[in-house]
C-alpha cells in the first residue's frame, strides 16, 4: 500500500481539500491548524477556484502531478531556489509554524523546517 503523503499545496479539485490556511492581503499565508475539510457545501458558496483564496492541501498523487521529479516533489526544491535569498536565515531553535499536515507534509519530508521556511510565500499559482 502507498505511503499516505499530502500535497500542501493542492487545488479545489483535489477530492479530500482540505483547508490548511488563508492567504492574506499581503500574499502571505496564515496557517489554519486544525484543518477544515472543504466540504461540498463550501464548494458551492467558495469562488470556482478555493485556492485563490485559500492553502488547500490534498492527497499527494505522485507521477499524476506535473510537479513529479524523480520521486519527489520538485516544487519546493524551486520554491526555495526562487526564496531562500530572500529570507533571514533560520535557527535550529526558531520555532515552526502552527501546521495541520506535518507528520504527513511531503515538503517537510523532504526538505524539513527549511521546507517550512518558505511555506508561507507559496501561493497556488492560479492561472492555467
Ligand atoms: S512545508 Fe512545513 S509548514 Fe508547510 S505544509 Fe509542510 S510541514 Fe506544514
Amino acid at each position: 500500500m502507498a505511503e499516505h503523503r499530502i500535497c500542501p499545496s493542492a487545488t479545489g479539485e483535489s477530492p479530500d481539500a482540505q483547508i490548511i490556511g488563508f492567504i492574506g492581503a499581503d500574499g502571505v499565508v496564515g496557517s489554519i491548524a486544525p484543518p477544515i475539510p472543504l466540504t461540498d457545501e463550501m464548494r458551492g458558496t467558495l469562488d470556482a477556484r478555493p485556492e485563490r483564496k485559500f492553502r488547500l492541501a490534498g492527497q499527494c498523487v505522485e507521477s499524476k502531478c506535473g510537479n513529479w521529479e524523480n520521486q519527489s516533489c520538485a516544487l519546493i526544491g524551486r520554491m526555495r531556489q526562487q526564496l531562500d535569498c530572500h529570507l533571514p536565515e533560520t535557527e535550529p531553535t526558531d520555532k515552526l509554524q502552527r501546521c495541520a499536515i506535518r507528520s504527513a507534509c511531503v515538503w517537510w519530508r523532504q526538505d524539513g523546517p527549511q521546507a517550512c521556511r518558505v511555506c508561507s510565500f507559496v501561493i497556488y499559482n492560479p492561472s492555467e
